[in-house]
């Protein structure tokens, strides 16, 4: 994410997988007797204990969803294909807002549920599920999604606007108009087919498949088919101008720009020439591109950020103009952030510290500004040092700490280890970890063994120390 305040398969539902599911479902008789438990309500992430869940690991997400924009409404169903991780005997999904379920099925059978706290969805199949099996769940449900305005956090889920809805899902917005296990370290595939009034346009993560209208409404379709963490899945549906290009290495880029936003003459064909440029000059340093397209939206949003949405970052065109610098850092999160995405949200300087350091990059290169100078000039502007960069706090997850002070901790550590280990740990720390989780604890293991140096004390002053470190 970037802010203003600083800114400046369709589903396989194969039958193989279906009836196994069944089959460890009624049990088998030979095994002894397993014991069921139900699956935890939370994934154990100290900041947002309700998010996510235990017990099963999804594969896939298959949303089909109808939109009408003059009521806001959406009717949906949601297919869920998952893997038992323990002997279930329930578990939950995050869920949260006015939506209402008209029904819920485990395995094609109806399944009992009960909607608990704010986001918990409890959900208690006819019979229990075996480690190990494959599992579908189907959720049919109906009504106007409603946005998350986190006090410190801000606005995330599925936000309406003039023409349609954007859905940004950075932290906590996905259960808002999905039933999700909304984690960091559960990635999936999706399928999102989006049916709207024929003449708008929807644009989601990943490749576009293809388009069909019937009686006055059109349907799109858009798959990611590598990881991806739900926070970083993404909607939007509006009035857009489409360009459609390549980058220099052929990987297909498709940005749009809402046709409400003033744009200057040529725009449109500037953003996707700047995009494919970014993405082409990242790759040299951070390793291969890890997703099948890539893009952008220039979208009427007004929630005051940009947010690195898998393969198609979202710029709220209220925040800022799509200069390169931005587009850098969004980008930039593509490896840093999107690829490699870590377990807790403490870690989130994994993502922010690198992708601000892109910035820097882009400016070196392509605005003669040495990173460097922007390092010294960040270092005797920040008034702020108190607080840890690698657990800054709930509230803090998107201060100003985060990003300034992780981007200057890689330059600092660049001055340490010098270029070359820095350019190598540039490109094999995306590589090596490419579409897992990470955490702070890895990365200094990772520069420890690439460098053969121990650099605990530099670490523990610049990650986990509040306080001015000396230069
Ligand atoms: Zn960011």
């Amino acid at each position: 994410m970037r802010g203003a305040k600083r800114s400046r398969g369709s589903l396989l539902i194969v039958a193989g997988a279906l009836s196994a599911g069944l089959l460890a479902a009624t049990g088998t008789a030979a095994a002894a007797a397993p014991r069921y438990t139900p699956g935890a309500p939370g994934a154990g992430d100290p900041y947002f204990p309700d998010m996510g869940n235990g017990g099963y690991d999804v594969g896939h997400y298959d949303i089909r969803l109808a939109f009408d924009p003059g009521t806001q409404a959406i009717d949906a169903t949601t297919t869920i294909l998952a893997t038992a991780t323990q002997d279930l005997s329930r578990f939950d999904l995050d869920f949260q807002g006015p939506l209402t379920i008209s029904r819920l099925s485990v395995n094609g059978r109806n399944a009992a549920y009960t909607r608990s706290g704010a986001q918990e969805l409890v959900i208690t199949p006819p019979g229990g599920l075996r480690k190990g099996s494959e599992f579908v769940v189907s959720v049919s449900y109906a009504g106007v999604p409603q946005k998350i305005d986190d006090p410190a956090l801000g606005v995330s889920g599925w936000v309406a606007t003039k023409d349609g809805a954007v859905a940004l899902n950075q932290p906590i917005g996905a259960a808002t108009y999905y039933p999700v296990n909304d984690t960091t370290d559960d990635k999936a595939t999706y399928t999102q087919t989006i049916t709207v009034p024929t003449g708008l346009t929807v644009l989601a993560n990943g490749e576009p498949g293809p388009t069909t209208t019937n009686n006055g409404r059109t349907t799109f379709r858009w798959t990611m088919n590598r990881p991806m963490a739900s926070e970083l899945s993404m909607l939007a549906i509006g009035d857009y101008n489409v360009t459609r290009g390549t980058t220099a290495d052929g990987l297909p880029n498709i940005t749009a720009i809402g046709k409400s936003i003033d744009t200057k003459p040529g725009q449109g064909k500037v953003f996707n020439e700047t995009t494919a440029q970014v993405v082409q000059w990242e790759s040299s340093l951070y390793g291969r591109y890890p997703f099948d397209s890539t893009g952008g939206i220039l979208a009427d949003v007004g929630v005051g950020y940009a947010l690195e949405t898998q393969s198609r970052p979202v710029y709220d065109h209220r925040t800022s103009d799509v200069d390169g610098d931005l587009l850098a850092h969004e980008l930039g999160h593509q490896w840093f952030g999107d690829s490699l995405t870590p377990v807790h949200w403490s870690d989130i300087w994994l993502n922010e510290g690198f992708a601000t350091y892109s910035e820097w990059l882009y400016q070196e290169k392509f605005n003669n500004i040495p990173v460097q100078k922007t390092f010294a000039k960040t270092y005797a502007g920040e008034k702020d040092w108190s607080g840890k960069v690698a657990d800054p706090g709930r509230d803090h997850i998107f201060d100003d700490l985060v990003y300034n002070r992780g981007a200057m901790a890689l330059q600092a550590l660049r001055m340490k280890i010098g270029d070359q280990a820095f350019f190598q740990m540039l490109t094999q720390w995306p590589t090596v970890n490419r579409y897992g989780n990470v955490s702070t604890r890895q990365f200094i293991e990772f520069v420890e063994r690439l460098t053969h140096r121990d650099l605990g004390s530099f670490f523990q002053t610049w990650l986990y120390q509040p306080g001015k470190p000396a230069l």
